[in-house]
């Protein structure tokens, strides 16, 4: 069964830890996350981009794969499926699906009409027992084709978001999508500190994980983030892995063609890299 994020995120931030949101792109990359969360007894957030849910057919597909897969494993740990950077149709559509959990992400929209629609948005998540997210600020590098600056998030207006009643807040604090740049200045724990003072206990969402060192991720965590989203790591694991496979290859051995043999070296590497993830953001026994 899914559940929305609330719950395991009020944990995280009790118990001074975050839960890892891993994005999804296939049944390899579903599986592997599950079984992973399962075997380390972590909370987790499988998050499905509006790119990644068109690239497997539609959100109903995704739904019934993942709520499906979730009974076959025999899945106890709580699994919650997001919607991340979602659009005003795209949250709807992903809350008609059965998703447990939308990140409503207003933030390319004037204040006010942010403010309006993330309202709208968490009333009608709420009455359905779903997680709402939403963005101050917009996080830097690109989310689905928008190049964004990397901006640090206002304070003031965080907490005006936050006001709205959503269930975590991902602010800017100089954290990007994808790889980081040589010249990159590191995350901005002052900004984090004064975003934190106005929202209280809100749990704070980091999002693009790849490549910020471990010990940034964990002064993150101290200080009040309880998501951090991972998505190009593990891209770059299964990338890895397979180009391995093949340049040795093992495709071209006995029955190495299969996509049950050709896929598995990917799968495993998404394995070892989200349990190194759980591990550092502290949610192995947490579930
Ligand atoms: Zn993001």
């Amino acid at each position: 069964m899914l559940v929305s994020a609330t719950e395991m995120l009020k944990k995280a931030v009790e118990g001074k830890y975050a839960v890892g949101q891993f994005n999804i792109n296939n049944l390899e990359w579903t599986k592997a996350i599950l079984l992973t969360a399962q075997e380390n007894n972590s909370p987790v957030i499988l998050g499905v981009s509006e790119g990644a849910g068109k690239y497997m057919t539609g959100m109903k597909t995704v739904a019934a794969m993942v709520k499906a897969m979730v009974e076959d494993l025999k899945i106890t740990v709580p699994v919650a499926l997001h919607l991340d950077h979602g659009s005003y149709d795209g949250a709807y559509g992903c809350i008609e699906a059965g998703f447990s959990s939308i990140m409503f992400d207003g933030s390319h929209y004037p204040i006010e009409e942010n403010i309006a629609k993330t309202k709208e948005l968490v009333d009608v998540c709420h009455s359905k027992g779903i997680s709402i997210e939403a963005e101050v600020g917009s996080i830097g590098g690109e989310e689905d084709g928008v190049v964004g600056a990397g901006e640090v998030a206002d304070p003031a207006e965080c907490k005006m978001i936050a006001d709205l009643g959503v269930d975590f807040l991902a602010a800017g604090i100089g954290n990007i999508h994808g790889k980081y740049p040589e010249n990159w200045k590191g995350l901005d724990f002052d900004a984090l500190a004064k975003i934190k003072d106005q929202i209280g206990d809100l749990p704070l969402v980091l999002h693009g994980g790849t490549g910020i060192p471990a010990e940034m991720i964990q002064k993150a965590i101290s200080l009040g983030v309880a998501k951090i989203n991972v998505n190009t790591e593990c891209q770059l694991y299964f990338q890895e892995a397979t180009r391995k496979y093949i340049e040795a290859g093992k495709d071209l051995e006995g029955k190495g063609f299969d996509p049950r043999k050709l896929l598995a070296p990917g799968f495993e590497a998404i394995k070892t890299i989200v349990k190194e993830k759980m591990e550092l953001f502290g949610s192995i026994n947490k579930a």
